[in-house]
């Protein structure tokens, strides 16, 4: 995510010379270095002219402290006024309504399904009771992805594939949630490639009669300025209250991101980076002007691991951590609340300064797969007990998972640190304990 942007930014920050103060004379070439590197991202060229402005002339009237050098207090600087651009807080979504009807909006292909399913997922871990509706009149098999994702998460989808008329449909699904106590409605509806006159209408049809609680707009943000220029269009019809920015995870230059708060003046409530249902974030301005900026974000990291790690789980691991009992397949289930975390290049981008570090690699999922395969060919005696794999069994394992013997020997190698590591630990752990109860 913003890979290229915080490449950019760093060096703009790196042409602010010198520990003095900040003068019209130093700062000039940095600030058009920012508003270069903002319109590179498709950030809207008016956008990009304002916002500089504004830190050109916060930076000139702000005395440098001497603790910091007039870079770092550029960089602090635009956080806070990228963060303002953005929205300056986080907004949550409405849920008030019985039912509260939420409606999506949004051009086909945009990640409007994804969504709605990812969105079920998000309320549903809150505890919530939730229906998602199929309203795609148009494609039957919109109607069937929404279907397999309602049976993938465990929640209800009503559909009625021989009904053409979205309100309809929409109107007996909220009778049905009534009935079945569904708190939470989710309509998902039929989108088209470009902006088109009936696709408005019926759109705007259906929030004028549904009265939904909540309208949110989902925008891909790989289209860069038509994302905007989409936005504005949409909220002219339906005066949407947020958007959802889908595909952040991809090749996207973030422009969307930045600008569409300003353009369009209604907050960006969610972000999809994936196409995994666990791959959705409630938006924050100031963590996301951090990560912009190549400053990480360690709370949102921290949260994700709380919730995606199963605490029994985690519980269980550090027992047998402590006894020095680690096996592989203790390894494996490390590795799958891992993944289960999302984008592994993300994750690793919310680590500070390491964004820089892995700018242009290739990490995901598949970085695991070798690993993963290797210890899938072993036995689960070999698993349970590593110390057993001898020379001939490394040979086998090779051989059952098409790695090389030289690959199971690092992974081998890589383990036999990890348990010397924790062995080490609990000995110092046990050495404080014992410190602790002398003092
Ligand atoms: P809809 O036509 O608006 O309902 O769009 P879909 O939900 O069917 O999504 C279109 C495509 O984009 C599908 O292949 C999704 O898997 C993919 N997609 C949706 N959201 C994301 C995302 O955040 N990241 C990535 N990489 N792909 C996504």
């Amino acid at each position: 995510m913003f890979d290229n942007l915080s490449y950019k930014l760093d060096r703009a920050f790196k042409t602010l010379k010198g520990t003095g103060k900040i003068t019209e004379i130093n700062v000039a070439t940095t600030v058009k270095e920012i508003r270069r590197a903002l319109i590179d991202a498709d950030v809207n060229y008016k956008v990009a002219k304002e916002v500089t402005d504004t830190i050109k002339s916060e930076a000139l009237g702000r005395d440098v402290l001497i603790s910091v050098s007039p870079g770092q207090l550029l960089v602090k600087i635009t956080q806070e006024e990228l963060t303002k651009l953005m929205g300056g807080t986080k907004e949550d979504i409405n849920l008030k309504g019985d039912p509260n009807v939420i409606l999506i909006s949004g051009l086909q292909g945009s990640g409007k399904t994804t969504f709605s399913g990812k969105l079920a997922t998000h309320l549903k871990k809150q505890g919530r009771q939730v229906l998602l509706v199929a309203c795609d009149i148009y494609r039957p098999a919109a109607i069937e992805q929404l279907k397999t994702l309602g049976e993938q998460i465990g929640v209800e989808v009503y559909a009625e594939p021989e009904n053409k008329n979205a309100l309809d449909i929409a109107s007996k699904a909220i009778a049905y949630a009534k009935k079945n106590g569904k708190k939470n409605v989710i309509v998902d509806t039929a989108g088209r490639l470009a902006v088109d006159e009936q696709m408005m209408n019926e759109i705007s049809d259906l929030k004028e009669n549904l009265d939904p609680a909540e309208t949110l707009f989902v925008v891909d943000s790989m289209t860069g300025q038509d994302a905007v220029n989409t936005a504005k269009t949409f909220d002219e019809r339906l005066d949407f209250d947020g958007v959802v920015l889908t595909k952040l995870d991809g090749d996207t230059r973030g422009g969307a991101a930045i600008s569409i708060r300003h353009v369009v003046d209604k907050p960006i409530k969610f972000i999809s980076t994936g196409e995994k249902m666990e791959n959705l974030d409630v938006f924050y301005p100031d963590r996301m002007a951090q990560r912009i900026l190549g400053m990480g974000d360690v709370v949102s990291l921290v949260e994700k691991a709380q919730q995606s790690f199963d605490e029994d789980e985690a519980k269980r691991i550090n027992a047998k951590i402590r006894k020095n009992q680690f096996n592989f397949d203790d390894f494996l289930s490390q590795i799958e609340q891992i993944k289960k975390m999302g984008n592994l290049k993300d994750l690793m981008g919310m680590i500070p300064g390491m964004g820089k570090m892995i700018k242009g690699l290739d990490i995901d999922d598949d970085s695991f797969k070798p690993i993963e395969a290797i210890i899938r060919s072993m036995t689960p005696l070999e698993r349970e007990n590593p110390d057993v794999i001898d020379g001939s069994r490394r040979k086998r394992i090779a051989d059952g998972s098409g790695r090389s013997i030289q690959e199971v020997n690092n992974l081998m190698k890589q383990f036999r640190d990890m348990r010397k590591m924790m062995k080490q630990m609990n000995k110092m752990g046990g050495a404080q304990r014992a410190l602790g109860n002398l003092m």
